[in-house]
């Protein structure tokens, strides 16, 4: 039981030891009010604010820019519906992917029962949006496209800078949900042709619970907490110090290892591939073959279901997934692989490993032939 392998890190990673440290002091010692105006309010006020430095430098971006919120689900809610309600008056209309997390799809579903109108875009067998079909779906009242960086099932990184791009000629507003490109790509906000990009703590080794908006001056949004006057009024509600400072160091840290990290994933990957291909079993690796997360590693195990896999894994104590972990734990089809029109069989068969700060290339080897004993004994 000691052994257990944990490669679902698109689903939540641990907290990094010097996240917990960087913010017990927040717990216990500065547990101010940062909107008291005394002494211990002004040492939270001094704490949030150069939390809110350090993550902003590591995007690149003003810290004025960042909205700090209660998870990345929060950012993308804050955006598109923030974001949508704010122009309602100029346009009903918004655009997005069938690939998006549930937090920008079930928030675009939300919109269409306030009046809204919303585009779903197709992708290809790859998981990628063609600007071709974004270009054929703008209206002249589309006020907002979402489409993700990186997707949190399959890792294709989407065609952002040049969807962008375009959109800034047209002068609409444009939202990307970061969440799982935010630590393994350099992402720097002022050289990318966004207006508001999610990312959440707990994806990159910090707490759950806090997230950021990264808001492109003069973009109009609208709250959607209501209360006091906290994050220049755009976000009600006491912030989460002990969090937001712990999400600053998860990000210090990140920017410190990002390129290690990155390289080791690679290597995860190719290693994992070098035993399937010597055993001689039949796979297919699922999403774009370049354009992809480098900690993402959706592969089809033709022959053997999603669930029997991850049920024969979890028995080794191999932790994997079957995509998002709102769909897992129930048998409903990936709406991700489902808009990629792959085969059944290979739909029907898809695990995803994801991988993480503590993961090693030998774990991953280990796994692999794991999943090689697991497809023999079920073909036999
Ligand atoms: C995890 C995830 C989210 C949600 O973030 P939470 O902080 O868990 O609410 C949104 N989008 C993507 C792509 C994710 O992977």
């Amino acid at each position: 039981m000691s052994d257990r392998m944990y490669f679902d890190h698109a689903a939540t990673t641990p907290v990094h030891p010097r996240v917990v440290e960087a913010m017990t002091p927040y717990l216990t010692q500065v547990f101010g009010n940062p909107s008291s105006v005394h002494g211990f309010g002004r040492d939270a006020r001094k704490a949030l604010e150069q939390a809110r430095d350090q993550i902003a430098a590591f995007m690149d971006a003003d810290p004025q820019s960042l909205i700090f919120t209660g998870s990345g689900t929060e950012a993308d809610n804050l955006a598109i519906i923030g974001g949508a309600m704010a122009q309602r008056e100029r346009g009903r209309h918004i655009i997005t992917s069938q690939v998006e997390h549930h937090a920008v799809l079930h928030a675009c579903e939300h919109l269409e029962h306030a009046g809204f109108e919303v585009t779903y875009l197709p992708v290809d067998e790859t998981g990628s949006v063609r600007l071709s079909d974004l270009k054929e779906a703008v209206r002249p009242d589309t006020v907002l496209v979402s489409i993700m960086y990186g997707n949190n099932e399959v890792g294709t990184i989407e065609p952002i800078e040049e969807i962008g791009t375009y959109l800034r000629e047209k002068g609409i507003v444009f939202h990307t949900d970061a969440v799982q490109a935010f630590g393994v790509l350099p992402i720097r906000v002022r050289e990318l042709p966004v207006d508001m990009l999610s990312v959440s703590a707990h994806k990159i080794n910090g707490p759950k619970g806090v997230g950021a908006l990264y808001l492109a001056r003069n973009v109009p949004i609208d709250p959607i907490v209501h209360g006091g006057q906290q994050e220049r009024k755009r976000r009600a509600g006491t912030e989460n110090l002990a969090g937001i400072v712990g999400f600053a160091e998860a990000t210090k840290i990140t920017a410190e290892e990002m390129e290690g990290r990155v390289a080791k994933y690679r290597q995860m990957k190719s290693a994992m591939e070098s035993v399937w291909k010597e055993a001689g079993i039949a796979y297919h690796v699922n999403g774009h073959p370049k354009h992809v997360l480098p900690h993402i590693f959706n592969v089809s195990f033709i022959g053997v279901q999603t669930e029997t896999m991850l049920m024969n894994l979890d028995l080794v104590n191999i932790a994997a997934a079957s995509g998002s972990a709102c769909t897992s734990g129930s048998l409903e089809l990936s709406h991700v692989l489902k808009a990629m029109k792959l085969e059944d069989s290979i739909t029907h068969s898809a695990i995803r490993f994801s991988f993480g700060i503590t993961n090693t290339v030998e774990e991953a080897e280990q796994a692999a032939r794991s999943v090689v004993k697991i497809v023999q004994r079920l073909a036999r």
